[in-house]
């Protein structure tokens, strides 16, 4: 019986969230709020920092985004 085998590769709770760094040395991955200045059509970028463990919480050296 192999029909469920494929379910035991689901990742693991809370991985299905937006995919962004919450560790000390992760890549950030955020996507800042929409702009409303942005033109038609933009599409945000994901940001480039780098999450830092800070004074007991983890947060982003580039968009300042705290875990
Ligand atoms: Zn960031």
């Amino acid at each position: 019986m192999t029909t469920y085998d494929r379910l035991t590769a689901n990742p693991p709770p809370g991985v299905d969230e937006a995919d962004v760094g919450t560790e000390d040395g992760e890549a950030c991955g955020r996507f800042s709020e929409p702009d409303e200045d942005a033109p038609r059509g933009y599409r945000a970028k994901p940001c480039p920092g780098e999450m830092i463990a800070e004074g007991g919480f983890i947060a982003c050296d580039t968009c300042g985004e705290a875990v």
